[in-house]
């Protein structure tokens, strides 16, 4: 549903203006190539339209569709909650349940309920969404930096920045952390609550950073050439 944030009411309804099309939606997400059963892998089955479960034809266990979802076991039909994470997700002002229970014509304490529900799982995710694979950290200054310096020891507003990326070099992930400072404590906080250890922390040679090898991170420092190094003063990478 992230994409949700960017589409427009009339694009949402196009997607799932249905309880059909929200159950394709989720067909989609869970069995991209088509059903696989959790159990033997086969990939046929009955659909049993009343109890919305799978039943696999070569061994008979039922699959739900929601297993593993917010939405499991819920008496609400997956178009509320898809329409109610769509409206709490396009108001910035914070979506009430009255004003969730008027549009979705739905008591004020299921609203409350749903919205309590929708809220607790963005903050969750985002609050638990850890980066991996490739990440490279740095610094960022707020302001733009003094000259001769490398920006540490600096009394602008500072944070780490993290960026995970895929095999292919392309970005997947940002996340920006105010820091007191470019100590070694507190890059190490951050880095062990945002980043999975394991990882590759590509980062400058800072010993700050080559601390987290100690704590099970493999840690590769960047090479920079002179003439790099002089032309980005004013970026992130220095
Ligand atoms: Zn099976």
């Amino acid at each position: 549903m992230a994409k949700a944030q960017s589409m427009s009411l009339m694009e949402f309804e196009k997607s799932f203006g249905s309880e059909e099309k929200c159950e394709a939606y989720l067909m989609q997400k869970r069995w991209n190539d088509g059903f696989i059963c959790p159990h033997c892998q086969h990939s046929e089955y009955y659909y049993l339209q009343t109890r919305k479960l799978f039943e696999c034809k070569s061994c008979q266990a039922q699959t739900s569709l929601t297993a593993g979802t917010l939405f499991h076991k819920s008496k609400l039909n997956l178009k509320t909650w898809f329409w109610a994470m769509f409206l709490v997700a396009h108001d910035k002002r914070g979506r009430s349940a009255l004003s969730l229970s008027v549009v979705l014509e739905l008591n004020y304490r299921t609203a409350f309920r749903l919205l309590r529900k929708i809220r607790e799982d963005m903050k969750e995710r985002d609050a638990n969404y850890m980066l991996s694979g490739t990440v490279e950290m740095d610094e960022a200054y707020f302001g733009a930096p003094r000259k001769g310096k490398d920006g540490r020891g600096t009394d602008k507003a500072q944070a780490i920045v993290a960026l995970s990326k895929d095999e292919f070099n392309h970005p997947l992930f940002l996340r920006i952390e105010v820091i007191e400072a470019a100590t070694i404590e507190e890059i190490t906080r951050v880095t062990k609550q945002y980043v999975k250890p394991g990882s590759k922390i590509v980062s400058d040679g800072h010993a700050s950073y080559k601390a987290l090898a100690k704590i099970g991170y493999i840690h590769e420092p960047k090479v920079y050439y002179k003439e790099d190094k002089e032309n980005s003063s004013n970026s992130y990478t220095r």
